[in-house]
């Protein structure tokens, strides 16, 4: 689903790598902690991935398409099937929870019956079934984040990417969010998680890929935040 060789980046000539010598693969249906102080390069690389920039060099590649080679107009198919996530939700303030979602939707052509058949849906199943009216400014982080969840997966992307997911909620609540990104992976999306939550990290068990100054410090199939030295 993803692989990157040797991939490289810098945003100028004239300044250092931010990423470098990075290699990783990410199969079908895993579930991936991207983990690292900040400014390891965790955002550059989900930047990377939905080609917002572009690998100064190496390879990455994405749904077996290599990014560097993508033409400008595949871009927004690429994008379409990948659903983010982000630590400030994002969301329109002064629309429902259900408007939000179904606005995922309507960008992408979907007709008015799929659109009223699926909204509910997903909203219920992250636990808003009984807001969907409810607007988004009178709602909780908690709750805003399942919106922001919602939205990511209305479109049945193959991979979400969440970049800093729970960085705005309490302990209890993160996990919660963590539980519900852990129930859309059981359903067969692919979910890789920048985050630098200890708590969550260590409770999952998951694989954690560690960037550390924009290199790959660690990888482990079951890891824990801490790096083993
Ligand atoms: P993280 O998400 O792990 O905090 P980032 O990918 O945001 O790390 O940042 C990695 C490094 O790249 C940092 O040193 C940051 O200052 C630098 N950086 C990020 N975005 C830009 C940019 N647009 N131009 C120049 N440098 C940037």
């Amino acid at each position: 689903m993803i692989e990157a060789v040797q991939l490289a980046k810098r945003y100028d000539k004239n300044q250092p790598y931010v990423l470098k010598d990075v290699n990783f693969k990410v199969e079908r249906g895993e579930f991936v902690f991207i983990v690292g102080q900040s400014g390891a390069g965790k955002s550059t690389l989900l930047k990377l991935l939905i080609r917002e920039i572009l690998p100064t060099s190496g390879t990455l590649k994405i749904f077996g398409q290599d990014l560097r080679l993508m033409p400008e107009r595949r871009v927004p198919y690429l994008r379409r099937n990948i659903g983010m996530v982000f630590q400030d939700f994002r969301l329109l303030e002064e629309r429902t929870a259900y408007e939000n979602v179904a606005f995922a939707m309507q960008v992408t052509g979907a007709v008015a019956q799929e659109i009223a058949r699926r909204v509910p849906a997903v909203l219920e199943m992250v636990g808003l079934g009984d807001k969907l009216e409810a607007r988004v400014c009178d709602l909780s982080g908690g709750e805003q984040q399942r919106i922001g969840l919602a939205r990511a997966i209305v479109n049945r992307p193959s991979l979400i990417l969440a970049d800093e997911p729970t960085g705005n909620l309490d302990p209890d609540t993160s996990m919660e969010i963590i539980n519900l990104l852990r129930n859309i992976n059981i359903r067969g999306t692919t979910v890789l998680v920048a985050t630098h939550d200890r708590e969550i990290v260590d409770r999952m068990q998951k694989r954690v890929i560690h960037l550390e100054h924009g290199q790959i410090a660690g990888d482990q199939k079951k890891g824990v935040y801490a790096r083993a030295f």
